[in-house]
């Protein structure tokens, strides 16, 4: 079969791989339809190895070259023993990640914080771009009618959106921020509008800001040329916003974000830094503010998201702005997202011909 392996930093092939083996008992075969490029598969590619096990992985015993992708949909082509929730035949989105079971976190329900949490896609023998994958039955949900094959490759950054936005505790009629409107702050900026609340976008690159701009959620502001903090107080009668979602990863604006919350207000932070930030947290006490961190999400979130998407209410597929085929994966998918001129937010690859 094809596959997008990745080598090494700034070697990803597209080549002929071997294909699974037929699916053991609780696995399922798959046929990969879209997948998306993520943030973490672009530092992969940029500085990699850094997920990517280069010894076994202590969960799935991958290591070394990787199939990527970990946020795609796919259809069900055979069914392993045991397998009762999904049909050959049925379209399904995978939740990429696998956890224990055991550890203390998985025995509470935090499987997305597993000791040993591995990833279909970055440290599992499969992966998303290719024609074949074998995922666990359990990382399943399968897509209604209502849900494109497009949009259930969406559910994984969708999830991740939603999380934050949950994490920050958004009610109906809340003032929203979200810093950075890359994939995950668009996403965000859609869920927020979902529950109700009144969105405030900042994003200083005018592509990301158009793209957020169209999907008609709420005010668009640009940091490069406004004080978004200011602004923000000056149309909410100086209070501050309820809450922000930090999604850009950047120091300016979670020290904006700070800026702009209101007394007892909530921040997550979603966005990933890669560095460390300067805050003064004599404003975190004097202002009662709650700082988050948000990572992943829960992995039982996929029917919710699936639900909302098939109801019209969360239209993810809105952040997608191109759609390529497998042969171009890195020319026109990591390079062009890398590339400081690239005017991509989320990139999705067709998988498998006939794919739609
Ligand atoms: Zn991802
Ligand atoms: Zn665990």
């Amino acid at each position: 079969m094809r596959a997008a392996v990745f080598h090494g930093a700034g070697d990803i092939r597209v080549e002929e791989t071997r294909s699974p083996d037929a699916p053991r008992a609780g696995e399922l075969l798959v046929k990969p339809l879209w997948c998306g490029i993520c943030g973490t598969d672009l530092h992969e590619y940029a500085q990699g190895p850094i997920v990517i096990p280069t010894a076994p992985h202590p969960l799935t015993t991958a290591c070394g070259s990787q199939i990527l992708g970990h946020e795609f949909s796919a259809e069900v082509v055979q069914v392993g023993s045991g397998v009762t929730t999904v049909q050959v035949g049925q379209r399904v989105s995978v939740m990429p990640l696998l956890f224990c079971g055991t550890c203390y976190f998985c025995r509470r329900g935090l499987n997305h914080l597993c000791r040993t949490m591995a990833a279909v896609g970055l440290s599992y023998q499969w992966g998303g771009i290719a024609e074949l994958a074998i995922v666990p039955a359990a990382n399943v949900t399968a897509l209604p009618d209502g849900v494109s094959d497009l949009q259930g490759a969406v559910v994984e950054p969708a999830a991740v959106a939603a999380h934050g936005v949950d994490t920050a505790g958004v009610r109906p009629g809340d003032n929203v921020l979200i810093t950075g409107a890359g994939p995950i702050g668009a996403l965000a900026s859609l869920y927020a509008a979902s529950l109700g609340a009144n969105v405030f976008v900042s994003e200083i690159n005018p592509v990301r800001a158009d793209l957020v701009r169209s999907f008609d959620v709420g005010v668009v502001l640009d940091p490069s040329a406004i004080d978004v903090p200011g602004w923000l107080r000056e149309h909410t009668d100086g209070i501050g916003v309820d809450a922000v979602i930090e999604c850009s990863g950047n120091e300016r604006a979670l020290q904006a974000a700070i800026a702009s919350v209101r007394s007892a207000g909530r921040i997550s932070q979603t966005g990933l830094h890669t560095k460390a930030a300067s805050i003064d947290p004599m404003v975190i006490s004097e202002h009662d503010i709650t700082i988050s961190g948000t990572w992943c999400f829960p992995v039982t979130d996929w029917p919710r998201i699936i639900d909302l998407i098939d109801r019209g209410r969360f239209p993810v597929e809105k952040v997608v702005t191109a759609q390529i085929e497998m042969t171009d994966v890195v020319e026109k998918g990591f390079d062009t997202l890398l590339s400081p001129t690239g005017d991509q937010v989320k990139v999705l690859v067709r998988a498998n011909q006939g794919s739609h």
